[in-house]
Formats: structure tokens, sequence, C-alpha cells
């Protein structure tokens, strides 16, 4: 007999026979590409944020270049973005021939702020892209404002804050946001973004870079495609979401009240069983209203009291048959940026602290109460184990 307990991932999407029938039925409909169901999807995302305008896109990596490609770099233009990001950020701004300089983030919040952004800036700055991070709100009154005082553009990288509310209001709501609907995120379509914004010229840009740059993009029920008179109105690329995914999509977003409330439970058991370990520590939430996604459940190991570093800890973890992810490594601590960046103004003292001491702790909708239970002990045993 095999007593050993199941691995338990980090992360697991929750997928029931209604996402099966709804991907089902598109394979079986004819059409399967981009059509009515990317359509329908970007409506909900419409509905459930508040956005006036919702673009369906194959990841939210392909919204930010889509974001950047519009505002027509020029060598030496900067963006300022937290090191303590998804490389995909950082990845398309060296991409498009612009410059990352990095600001650093609170070191309980992981979150950036104006007064944390404003040395920084510059004649070249063109973009500020911040993170709400783990299913948290950034504070975004002083950044709106420090975006129009100083008329640089705000792009919130809103890929773990579907369902994140900012005081009472829906992140995306207004301004430009990106969701992502990758398997690990709050709700997913496989693959996929959703690029949201009140700005209608910046809208009509990403519908028409998403697609070729055709100047067409109506799905036509009697031809069972685009128009074919549509014509290239500037080179684009090819980042459409197709029905397949999106149907995946419009199941997962009427669940997430169900996922954000089984998220919430799990997070709050984990807060009161770790508040007596004194080696770890979760980040600290916003001291303004907010609602939060728990799109992930963050800690920071001691590794000094412990005497255990991070990559060992993890290990530990596995061998237990637990899962933990990184959420992130510094962008700027990383081969090609460390050898090919030049070290920007702000010296990253907490991104480079929390780099090294950061781990994510199972957390999905479909995991039991008792898994936190199992994550607990496992952690203690592993510290206890360190101490004696
Ligand atoms: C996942 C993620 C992205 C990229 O999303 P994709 O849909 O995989 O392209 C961007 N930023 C952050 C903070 C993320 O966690």
């Amino acid at each position: 007999m095999n007593d050993q307990p199941s691995f338990l991932p980090f992360s697991a999407p929750s997928i029931g026979q209604q996402e099966i029938d709804a991907v089902t039925a598109v394979l079986r409909s004819g059409w399967i590409t981009t059509g009515p169901r990317a359509s329908e999807l970007e409506s909900a995302y419409c509905r459930l944020t508040g956005c006036q305008h919702a673009i369906a896109l194959y990841s939210a990596t392909a919204g930010m270049h889509l974001a950047l490609h519009a505002l027509n770099f020029k060598p030496g233009d900067e963006v300022i973005t937290p090191s303590l990001t998804w490389v995909s950020t950082v990845n398309m701004i060296v991409a498009m021939g612009a410059t990352p300089v990095f600001v650093d983030v609170d070191r309980d919040s992981l979150m950036t702020t104006a007064e944390r952004i404003e040395p920084l800036i510059s004649d070249r700055t063109r973009l500020i892209i911040p993170v709400h991070y783990a299913g948290a709100a950034l504070d975004l009154d002083s950044l709106r404002k420090l975006s129009q005082a100083r008329g640089i553009g705000l792009l919130e990288d809103a890929a773990h804050a579907i369902g994140t509310e900012y005081k009472t209001t829906p992140v995306g709501a207004s301004g430009t946001a990106i969701f992502s609907m990758h398997p690990i995120k709050n709700i997913t379509t496989g693959e996929g973004g959703m690029f949201c914004t009140d700005d209608a010229p910046l809208a009509e840009r990403i519908r028409r870079l998403k697609f070729h740059g055709l100047g067409v993009d109506a799905f036509d029920r009697e031809t069972h495609g685009r128009a074919p008179q549509a014509e290239v109105i500037e080179p684009g690329f090819k980042y459409n979401l197709p029905d397949m995914n999106a149907a995946l999509g419009i199941v997962q977003i009427e669940r997430l009240g169900e996922f954000i409330r089984k998220r919430t439970l799990l997070a709050e058991k984990y807060l009161e069983l770790l508040s007596g370990v004194d080696e770890i520590s979760p980040l600290a939430q916003p001291d303004f209203e907010n609602r939060h996604a728990w799109h992930l459940f963050i800690v920071r190991l001691d590794i000094e009291a412990s005497g255990i570093t991070r990559e060992a800890f993890m290990a530990r973890l596995k061998e237990m048959g637990i899962g933990s992810g990184l959420h992130f490594r510094a962008a700027h601590l990383q081969k090609y940026f460390r050898e090919n960046l030049e070290p920007g103004p702000d010296p990253l003292t907490n991104t480079e602290w929390n780099s090294e001491r950061i781990l994510s702790l199972p957390l999905f909708p479909d995991m039991q109460p008792d898994d936190v239970d199992r994550v607990v002990a496992a952690i203690k045993s592993i510290l206890a184990g360190r101490k004696s």
C-alpha cells in the first residue's frame, strides 16, 4: 500500500464539464478560430470590469507588445517598470528598442508607488507599467495623478487582477489594463490575454494591430470569415484569440466569483496558521479599501534565522509532495539583462531582498482546506529540522 499523499501542485486550473461542453460545441460548430465566442468574451470583460473596450488576444504579453508598438518608440525612449515582474514586460520593452528603467517596490506589498517612480522620470520617459501584485490592487489614485501631471502614459499590468477592486471599483474600469488568461491565472483560456481601455482611438488601433493591421475585424456569418475586401491599413501582427479558447473563458468568467471566494477562504486559513511561524512572512495587504482576488499566496522565508536558502526550502517542499512557485525572480538579476543593461538610478534594495526570499505556496480553487494544514505542517517540519 502507498501511504504517500498525492502531489499537491502549486496551481491547477478548475476545469469542469461546463468548460468541456463549451469547447466541444465550438469544435462541432464549423468555426474554431476568432469569431462570435471571442466577441462574447470581450463583452463579458466589459460587463465585469466596466471597461469600455475589451480586445481578446492570445496572451497578455501580446497586449504589452501591441501597447508598446502603438507608442512608436524612438531609441533611447524609457519605460519605468518594476524589475520584480514577469519577464515578458521587460522582454517586450527591450525588443521594441526602448530602455527599461527599473523602479523598486514596497518591501511588504511588492508594489511600486508614485513616490518611488517620480524621481526616475526623465525627458525620455514615455510610459509607466506598474503591476497589481498577487491579486491585490495598486494605489491607482496617486499613480494616475502622477501620469496626468507629467503627461506620461500609464499601463496597468493586471495579469493577476481579474476580479480585483481598487477601493470599490474593478481594476480595468478606467485607463488601460492588460489581463492574462494563462492557466495559472484566476481564469483561463489555455493561453490568452484581454486588453481593456477607455481610450477609443487606442482600442481601434489595438484591434487592427492584433490581426495583420487589416481595417476590418468583424466575423461575417455568411462567408464564415472576415470581409474579403479588408486591406492592410498598417503592418500588424497575428495575436487574435480563437473561439476554442474564448469558449473556455466565457464559462470561467462566470465562475470567477466562486473561484475568488474559495481562494479567499484558503488564503485566510494560511494567514491564520502561519501567524505563529516566525521564519515565514506573508505579504502585507493594501491599507486602502480593496477587494483582493488572491491570485497568489506569496511568503518570504527568513533565510538568516532558518539557515536555509529559498531554493533548498522549495526543494524540501517538493520532496514532501508539495509544489511551490517563484513570482518573481528580479529581471535585472537575470543573465541577459545583467549583461546588457546599465544599472539604473534606483538601487532596487527591496526588489533584491525579496527576489532571494519569496515563494508562492499552493493556492487554487479546487484545493481543499486540509491541503493548507498539510502545507503548513510541512513548512514547520522543514524549519524544525533545520534549527535542531
Ligand atoms: C502572467 C503574467 C504576464 C504575462 O501573461 P501571458 O498571458 O502569459 O503573456 C505578465 N505580467 C505578469 C505580472 C504576469 O504574472
